[in-house]
Order: C-alpha cells, then sequence, then structure tokens
C-alpha cells in the first residue's frame, strides 16, 4: 500500500506521521497509521517517540551521529528503519515537508524539483534558523524516498493576501521590492483553523476573527472570512507576541543600543533573541508555561504577566485591523491547554464584547482533547478553543497535488 509521510524538521527535532494513500482518487484522507517524532536531533539524548495504531507508543534512543551521516539523516533513517521493520510491505510514495519561508513567490505549495531546491536554498537568509533545517529534511527524504513525489508546504503562503499595509515596514521603499517584508507564520495551523470554523462555526467563518496560536512560539491571525488580512509576527518569526525564548516585538533602538553599546555581535545577538528571551529570558527559569504554572518564583509570574498582556494588546490591536470582532480562537499547546492563562486573557476583555464563561473554559482542560466555546451563549463576540493540526495540512495539500500530478 502506498504511504504519504509528512515531516516537520526543526532545529532538533522532526515530527512526522504515515497515512495510507486512499485508493480512489478523491477519496478522504484516512487516520494516519503511525505518528511521532525524533527529538534531541545531533545530540546524545536523541529518541525517537513514535505512537502506531497496530504497534502502541513505542520509544528507542538513536545511536551518536556517525560521521558523514547528518543528524537529520540519521533521524529520517531511524523513522525509515522503524517503517521496514514494521510495516514491510508499504511503501513511501508521497512526501509533504513543512517548509518556513516561502517567500514572496510561494503562495501555495508545490512540487519540489531542482528549481525550486534552489529558490528555497536562497530563501534561508531569511529564516536561518529554520530554512536549512526544512532543507536537510527535504534533502534526506529525498534520498531516502527517490522515486516519492516530494511536496513543499509553507508557513507563510496562508498570509500572501495581506493588504500592503500589513505587509510592509517603514523603510525606504526599495527594502519591501527586494523581499524585507510581513510575512507572518504559523500559515498552516491558520489554515486548518479556518477550515474548522468553515465546517463547525459557518457563521464565524463568514466574520472577524483573531485566531490566538499559542504555543513555544506564538503568534496571532486576523481572519476575515477565513482570509489573513494581518498577523502579529513579520519579516522573521522573532516579532509580535513574546515566545518560550523569543523576544517579540523589540524597540529596534535596543539592538542597536547591544550593537554599539554593549559589543554583541550578529551571532550573539542572533543567539539572545531566538534562545535566550520570551519566558525563559525573563523569568530565568524556563521557557515552559507549565513549569512557570507551578513555580512560586517571582519572576515566574512577572513573565507570565508579560505574556498575558502582551496577548490582550495584540487582540486590540488586531481587533483595529479588523474593525471589530466576531470571534477568537484559541490554539496551540497553550492555547489548548492552558486553562489559566486562557482565562486571564479572557476575562478582562469584557470591553471587546466576549462574556466569559468560567466553567466551560475549564471544562476545556489538558487532555480534553475537545473544542468549544468558552464564551457564554449570547456573548456578543464568541471565544473558542479549537485544537489545530499541521500534520493534518500538510498531508492534504500533498495529497491534492499528488491527485492532480
Ligand atoms: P511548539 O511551538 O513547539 O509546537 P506547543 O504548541 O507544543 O509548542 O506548545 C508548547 C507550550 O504549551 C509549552 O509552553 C507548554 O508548557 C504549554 N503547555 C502544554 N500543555 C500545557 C498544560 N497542560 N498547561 C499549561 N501549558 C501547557
Amino acid at each position: 500500500m502506498p504511504l504519504l509521510l509528512t515531516l516537520n524538521a526543526g532545529s532538533s527535532s522532526i515530527k512526522f506521521s504515515l497515512t495510507p494513500l486512499p485508493e480512489a482518487p478523491g477519496s478522504p484522507l484516512p487516520a494516519p497509521l503511525a505518528h511521532g517524532q525524533v527529538s534531541g536531533i545531533g545530540g546524545a539524548a536523541a529518541r525517537l517517540s513514535l505512537h502506531s495504531n497496530q504497534h502502541g507508543q513505542q520509544v528507542q534512543a538513536l545511536p551518536t551521529v556517525s560521521s558523514g551521516r547528518s543528524g537529520h539523516e540519521q533521524a529520517l533513517d531511524a523513522v525509515l528503519h522503524w517503517l521496514e521493520q514494521h510495516l514491510p510491505e508499504q511503501k513511501v510514495a508521497l512526501v509533504s515537508h513543512r517548509v518556513v519561508h516561502g517567500g514572496v513567490h510561494f503562495a501555495q505549495p508545490v512540487r519540489i524539483d531542482a528549481q525550486v531546491l534552489e529558490q528555497l536554498d536562497a530563501l534561508a537568509p531569511l529564516a536561518p534558523l529554520h530554512q536549512p533545517h526544512n532543507l536537510a529534511g527535504i534533502r534526506s527524504a529525498m534520498a531516502a524516498f527517490g522515486q516519492a513525489l516530494q511536496v513543499a508546504c509553507f508557513d507563510t503562503a496562508f498570509h500572501r493576501q495581506h493588504p500592503f499595509v500589513a505587509d510592509t515596514f517603514a523603510l525606504p521603499r526599495r527594502f519591501y521590492d527586494e523581499g524585507v517584508r510581513r510575512y507572518g507564520f504559523h500559515g498552516l495551523s491558520y489554515e486548518f483553523i479556518a477550515r474548522a470554523l468553515k465546517l463547525h462555526w459557518p457563521a464565524l467563518h463568514q466574520g472577524r476573527v483573531i485566531v490566538a496560536h499559542l504555543g513555544n512560539g506564538a503568534s496571532m491571525c486576523a481572519l476575515r472570512q477565513g482570509v489573513s488580512i494581518d498577523s502579529s509576527m513579520g519579516f522573521t518569526a522573532l516579532d509580535g507576541l513574546p515566545m518560550g525564548t523569543r523576544c517579540g516585538q523589540i524597540d529596534p533602538g535596543v539592538l542597536l543600543y547591544l550593537l554599539t553599546e554593549k559589543g554583541y555581535n550578529p551571532a550573539q545577538l542572533t543567539e539572545l533573541l531566538y534562545q535566550q528571551s520570551g519566558l525563559k529570558g525573563l523569568s530565568g527559569l524556563s521557557n515552559d508555561v507549565r513549569e512557570l504554572l507551578q513555580s512560586e518564583q517571582p519572576q515566574a509570574g512577572q513573565a507570565l504577566d508579560y505574556f498575558v498582556a502582551r496577548c490582550q494588546r495584540e487582540i486590540g490591536a488586531l481587533s483595529a485591523s479588523l474593525g471589530g470582532l466576531d470571534a477568537l480562537v484559541f490554539t496551540g499547546g497553550i492555547g489548548e491547554n492552558a486553562v489559566s492563562i486562557r482565562q486571564r486573557i479572557v476575562q478582562d476583555l469584557g470591553w471587546i464584547g466576549i462574556d466569559f464563561d468560567a466553567a466551560a473554559n475549564a471544562a476545556l482542560h489538558a487532555g480534553a482533547h475537545s473544542q468549544g466555546l468558552i464564551s457564554r451563549p449570547g456573548s456578543r463576540v464568541s471565544a473558542l478553543v479549537l485544537p489545530t493540526d499541521e500534520e493534518r495540512m500538510l498531508a492534504e495539500h500533498a495529497l491534492a497535488l499528488w491527485t492532480a500530478a
């Protein structure tokens, strides 16, 4: 049976899923046979965690990276090896890759060939901490599954409809022309949520919606009739909300100060803004919201206070972009699970028209894996929780190209 493999390759992890391709063209995609991730890539603690319908939960340590193989190649080897052992008669015929940056031109998923790969390489400087890992995943998969159709799906693509004012910075025009724009990210997640709204909450889908994708990376997106018209993220995945280790919106004057007065070089500045800031930097403890919620240290509380305040501020800003608000949707690891953070963000938003329902919010706790309203019936603006599924979007986009091929 031919299989579809989705790959979401990050700096130190690869998330994946394996789904049988439907036999009849046009049939819906079945549920995955297996999904999991390789974490700690390139390090001594690299391991494959996998859940398969047939074989249950499995965790296995990966050997230390051998010379001549990159960590990503080795991670894919481990997935491949598992496949050979457990599903020997299955063959990977289609691979769908999450690619962070599609630049100005890639507004749709695309079949990867040598020319596309070259264009994606050229975009790497726009997302130096993400794109090279995405490309390493693509190259490894092309080597491992030479006959398979390889598809790239872009996090920026969903935002390519932004009006000029939401797509630009106030720099001399030539920078916009050469691609220094507000791209916005988390597009696969927003696309999944827009579709889920259309299916389950069609009246809200037709309106003005803010989606808060709150995870270790966090952003918000303004949707009008399911189309992205603005986003909190900009040129890179640093802008907007504070994140686990990323600073979010910052006065560029701070960066000039660090460069000119504090002797930071570009590499140190990159490390500071991407790895040492956000919740981790502010708390001095952790990037993980669960740990901060459990801590009694005042800095942990202050870091969460800042996160909540910036979320509220962004909701105000994006409501202005939309000219009003009909619904606020929470998703991502924090948005789906952190009951108290949702409560703190929403309970103060009565002024915007949300009549918060604390009991409904508490019922959508971690592990509930469910979706629903957290505003009272009759609330002028609805608030809800919808779990996202980026892997599902990767799979469906690839299937569409496969069917069309
Ligand atoms: P990523 O951007 O890496 O995909 P996730 O969407 O998995 O991140 O979100 C990770 C964040 O979600 C972490 O800060 C984690 O603490 C938080 N989170 C997950 N489960 C819970 C929970 N039960 N309560 C509070 N926070 C949670």
